[in-house]
């Protein structure tokens, strides 16, 4: 299925690939490595120079939404000071920088990919 594989990060070509090599840490400031090539089906990720570009927007995008959702809770459940909403809003962008690095170039590769 289209969704688990996007989540998973799976080749979008044969489905059992990882387009990523690590999945990287936040707290250990490491960002997930990509292959160039799926080691399944020798799909090329980066299909031409400079792909993953449009990947910051996708990523941009995510973080808006993780930040907002966060400012919901804190502002409108917690009900906590601004001081500690701000710190809860900042860290949830760090925290979810390698994700969003993963899946939204995850995502990129599966709105160009053509064969489906
Ligand atoms: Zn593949």
């Amino acid at each position: 299925m289209v969704v688990t594989d996007i989540l998973q990060a799976k080749c979008p070509k044969c489905g059992k690939g990882n387009i990523f090599d690590s999945k990287g840490n936040a707290l250990l400031f490491k960002m997930p490595v990509m292959d160039k090539r799926c080691k399944e089906c020798d799909y090329k990720f980066e299909v031409e120079p400079g792909f993953f570009f449009g990947a910051m927007f996708v990523s941009y995008a995510l973080a808006c939404a993780q930040m907002i959702a966060s400012l919901v809770i804190t502002w409108g459940i917690l009900e906590i000071p601004v001081i500690y909403m701000f710190l809860c809003v900042v860290l949830m962008a760090f925290f979810t920088s390698a994700l969003n690095f993963r899946l939204s170039r995850s995502i990129w590769i599966y709105m160009f990919y053509k064969d489906r």
